[in-house]
């Protein structure tokens, strides 16, 4: 049978550096073709660019610079172009662009066709609730869709620094394929069944960040980051037991769960930009604009998306974590009130 074609669709930290990953991977493996192709959202960098950067200089010098990706990555401006001819697609974008994206690729890819979604996040369900990022790809594009979700810090992943991730597939077939795909002697990878709970896991914890951002900007010390940590895990736990039932306790101790909490909590953009909107008091639009160069933060959009949802429930109250995060992202609560919302939290009654 012919090499398996893949098409990486996006760009920028994390999607730099998977492509590095795919890009290495595809040259040692037969069954996969050396060609990648990576979607890049064009822009002009002094002047020039960025696919002519990619595709001259083997780097991405603003969302992963300092990297070399591989020569047989090959970046593309055309989402249609990049996409049409792969057997294997693999989502890495904020997810606020996921639906215009998929409308765009509806009917151009291969029917045959497999998706991977490395997207940390939700979208808004028609009927109040929320909608899961790979079930938005599988509906629209009419295809499959696998997750992989870690504590993947995408810079470090770059290095070459050692770690583990999950790929959340049902699909036996399909698991293994994927892992030759990703794994590495540095990059370790544990296939799971539960896909849901792996992508509920990864959006979540972008919401607990922001959270341990507060307490470090409000300068609570460790053992308070420790407890929204824990109460956070806690919420994601009832998350998936309310909204997702069926969904395995084990997966929150495979690297999409914990260790993704923890990582998120002390080395993410999540917390950086969470301190620093205690610190400065300016928006957190506008800190992201400032302090990521164009990398985009998940956590609040995420917790928006949940608090339009619990709201709809009438279930604020069960996750008090979760609310007061979105309440203070939004400005209807300030910093200070944090710890009290989460004093009586029902983990401790
Ligand atoms: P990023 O935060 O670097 O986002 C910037 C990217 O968005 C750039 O490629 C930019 O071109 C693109 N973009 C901007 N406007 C766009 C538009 N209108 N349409 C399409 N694309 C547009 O991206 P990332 O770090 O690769 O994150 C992608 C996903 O991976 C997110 O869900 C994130 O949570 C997840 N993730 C990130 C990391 C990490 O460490 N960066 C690790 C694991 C998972
Ligand atoms: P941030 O988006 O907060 O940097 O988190 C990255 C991540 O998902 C690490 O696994
Ligand atoms: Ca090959």
């Amino acid at each position: 049978t012919a090499p398996k074609r893949v098409c990486i669709v996006g760009s920028g930290n994390w999607g730099s550096a998977i492509a590095k990953i795919v890009g290495s991977n595809a040259l040692r493996q037969k069954h996969i073709d050396d060609r990648v192709t990576m979607y890049v959202y064009e822009e002009m960098i002094n002047g020039k660019k960025l696919t002519e950067i990619i595709n001259e200089q083997h780097e991405n010098v603003k969302y992963l610079p300092g990297h070399k990706l591989p020569p047989n990555v090959v970046a593309v401006p055309d989402v249609v172009d990049a996409a049409k001819d792969a057997d294997i697609l693999i989502f890495v974008i904020p997810h606020q662009f996921i639906r215009t994206l998929c409308s765009t690729l509806l009917g151009k890819i291969k029917p045959t066709a497999i998706a991977l979604s490395l997207i940390k996040g939700f979208d808004r369900a028609e009927g109040g609730g929320i909608d899961l990022i790979s079930h938005i790809i599988t509906r629209h594009l009419k295809i499959p869709c696998a997750v992989l979700m870690g504590a993947n810090l995408a810079n470090e992943v770059a290095d070459e620094k050692f770690c583990e991730t999950t790929i959340g597939c049902k699909d036996v077939r399909n698991g293994p394929l994927l892992r030759d795909i990703i794994q590495t002697d540095y990059f370790r990878v544990v296939v799971v069944d539960d896909e849901d709970t792996v992508e509920v896991c990864g959006a979540l914890k972008n919401i607990v960040a922001c959270g341990a951002g507060f307490v470090d900007g409000l300068g609570l010390g460790d053992n308070t980051k420790a407890a929204v940590i824990r109460l956070g895990l806690m919420e994601m736990v009832k998350f998936v037991d309310v909204f997702y039932p069926g969904g395995k306790l084990s997966t929150f101790f495979e690297s999409c769960g914990v260790a993704d909490l923890i990582t998120t909590c002390y080395g993410g953009r999540n917390r950086k930009v969470s301190e620093a909107y205690v610190k400065t008091g300016k928006s957190i639009k506008e800190l992201e604009d400032e302090m990521l160069n164009g990398q985009k933060l998940q956590g609040p959009f995420t917790a928006e998306e949940v608090n339009y949802m619990l709201k709809n429930r009438g279930m604020e109250d069960k996750f008090p974590l979760f609310t007061a995060i979105h309440r203070i992202c939004t400005g209807q609560l300030r910093p200070a009130g944090f710890i009290d919302c989460i004093r009586n939290h029902p983990e401790h009654m």
